[in-house]
């Protein structure tokens, strides 16, 4: 490669007039060469420009994608042809590309101090609307946090950022992270004291313009780490949106933002204090329902309001157990505009299984289970329900 096109000499263009070399129909739309461009193509892990064609008569034409082919041109995709000779004016999305400067430069800043004081290389690297990396060997939170403060260092140092093309000797003798697959020229990417990288994207010119760099997460990965960051703008939405989370939570909460952890601690040990005694007072509850409901012809109805499906499968299993009667049906209703129930129904002795067939056929129900146990739902009235089943299992 040989870093002549325009984005490459200067990175802050943020438009330019060029003329169309060639258009090749591509599948679904255009790729179209410029005698040259300020797009940057898709490329060493940065995404490609985004942006328009502006032509003479004021129309404009959108830039869906950029690449480079294996002869280094660059390809923007579109989805209307443009003649050769046909001259436009190109205009890139500059929000968009300034975003992607700021946090690739910080992703250099981040990769090349993990590589000064733990030794640890970046073996992968993705930009989205986070960048994540993928570093060789472990790191804690706190070592990460302390890569964090060095790398916000160097950004408030508001240093240069370098682009050299040593060749020869002088490349052979200098280290430098990314040796790997270089074909032609080197471009190194510099940062004083910090990092030193072959890099083919597009960074700021001074450290200063990143903003600011913040770590979002770290998880084993590989037999290393990989971390999620954002840089600049991305850092600033990112906080925004932590922020009126926080905001929310802790007017929901109606405590201070610094005791929105401890209340939220305190809501889930009440809730599971709350639990322990719910789940006392079923039993006491259960028991006395054993009590007091009463078999007929060998079984028991048992229509329960208050109860959730799980209590409800309680119930039944503690009726069961009772063994009063040979069949135990237990039935919540369903909040629906027609009469629906939720059941669960027991026996000791009955082959529930080859019966739900015949049941849910009978009650417009779905369900089904075990010999000893089925459960589901019934489209039916509670007296319904009620004559069926006695219908049907006593037969
Ligand atoms: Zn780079």
């Amino acid at each position: 490669m040989e870093f002549n096109e325009l984005f490459y000499l200067d990175p802050y263009r943020k438009e330019s007039d060029a003329v169309v070399i060639s258009c090749e129909s591509s599948g679904k739309g255009y790729t179209i060469v410029f005698d040259d461009t300020v797009f940057y193509p898709e490329g060493g892990g940065q995404p490609a420009d985004r942006g328009v064609l502006r032509l003479a008569d004021g129309t404009e034409i959108r830039v869906t994608d950029v690449r480079s082919d294996a002869s280094d041109r660059v390809l923007h995709c579109t989805d209307t042809p443009l003649v050769p000779g046909t001259k436009v004016h190109q205009v890139i999305d500059w929000d968009f590309r300034f975003s992607l400067m700021q946090n690739h430069s910080g992703e250099h800043i981040v990769s090349g101090l993990i590589k000064k004081n733990f030794g640890y290389e970046n073996v992968g690297f993705h930009m989205s609307d986070v960048i994540t990396i993928d570093i060789s060997g472990e790191l804690s939170w706190e070592q990460a946090m302390d890569i964090e403060r060095k790398a916000n260092a160097v950004v408030w140092s508001d240093i240069p950022v370098n682009i050299t093309f040593p060749d020869g000797e002088s490349l052979e003798n200098t280290d430098y992270r990314s040796k790997k697959e270089l074909s032609g020229r080197v471009r190194l990417v510099g940062i004083e004291n910090t990092d030193l990288c072959a890099c083919c994207g597009l960074h700021v010119r001074r450290t200063g313009e990143i903003g600011i760099i913040k770590l979002l997460s770290l998880i084993n990965y590989k037999g290393g780490v990989r971390i999620e960051m954002v840089c600049g703008e991305k850092a600033l939405m990112d906080y925004e949106a932590k922020l009126d989370s926080n905001t929310e939570i802790k007017n929901l909460l109606s405590v201070k933002p610094h005791e929105v952890t401890g209340a939220v601690k305190h809501i889930l040990d009440e809730s599971a204090e709350k639990s322990a005694r719910i789940a006392r007072l079923n039993s006491r509850y259960f028991d006395l329902r054993v009590n007091e409901l009463k078999e007929k012809d060998g079984i028991i109805i048992a229509r329960e309001d208050l109860l959730d499906g799980t209590e409800l499968r309680k119930l039944c299993e503690k009726l069961k157990a009772s063994k009063k009667a040979s069949v135990s049906v237990c039935l919540l209703p369903l909040p629906a505009e027609e009469p629906s129930f939720r059941y669960v129904i027991a026996s000791t002795d009955l082959d529930l299984k080859s019966l739900a067939p015949a049941l849910n056929k009978a009650l417009n129900g779905r369900g089904g289970g075990s010999k000893e146990m089925i459960q589901g739902s019934f489209l039916s009235s509670y007296d319904e329900i009620c004559e069926k089943i006695r219908e049907i299992l006593r037969s």
